[in-house]
């Protein structure tokens, strides 16, 4: 499905130009407007998911493949000394497109940190009764 009020399926789909670095049967990979570092890229599917959870098997199964094939990409062009592969889903996790994209970040040694959190603690048995909740969910 491509949907025409979604602007990462016109852009995918070649109806609004972009700066596209790689294209495929399955993928479109431009540079991202507001990059984090110069060459920050957006893997877009030409179908239309909404996030991970609506995504394609088959999608799915050469996305990740794609995002190192970008990323190494980037440490022989770009000089990087690593990279992010990215991927919100929800507005909870700061996805702003409803389009499942997912965003390879060329990283430098002395970058500050993009992507961490503060690391919390369980209250006693709290990591115990989460892991049966999730493990429940996922029967
Ligand atoms: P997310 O917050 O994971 O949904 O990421 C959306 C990303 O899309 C942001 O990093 C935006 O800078 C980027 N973005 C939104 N519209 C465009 C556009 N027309 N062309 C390129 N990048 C875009
Ligand atoms: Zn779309």
């Amino acid at each position: 499905m491509r949907d025409a009020n979604c602007i990462f399926c016109r852009i995918a789909n070649g109806a609004i130009p972009s700066a596209t670095i790689y294209e495929d049967e399955t993928f479109r990979v431009i540079l991202d407007m507001g990059p984090a570092n110069p060459g920050h890229a957006l893997i877009l599917p030409k179908e239309h998911f909404a996030d991970v959870t609506a995504l394609d098997e088959m999608v799915a199964a050469k996305a990740l493949p794609l995002g190192a094939k970008i990323g190494a990409a980037m440490k022989e062009a770009l000089g990087c000394d690593g990279f992010n592969l990215v991927q919100n889903n929800g507005e909870a996790a700061g996805q702003t497109v409803f389009h499942f994209h997912m965003h390879v970040i060329p990283r430098y040694a002395a970058d500050p940190a993009m992507v961490s959190w503060t690391p919390g603690s369980y209250a006693e048995g709290e990591m115990d009764a989460v892991a049966e909740k999730l493990r429940a969910a996922l029967q």
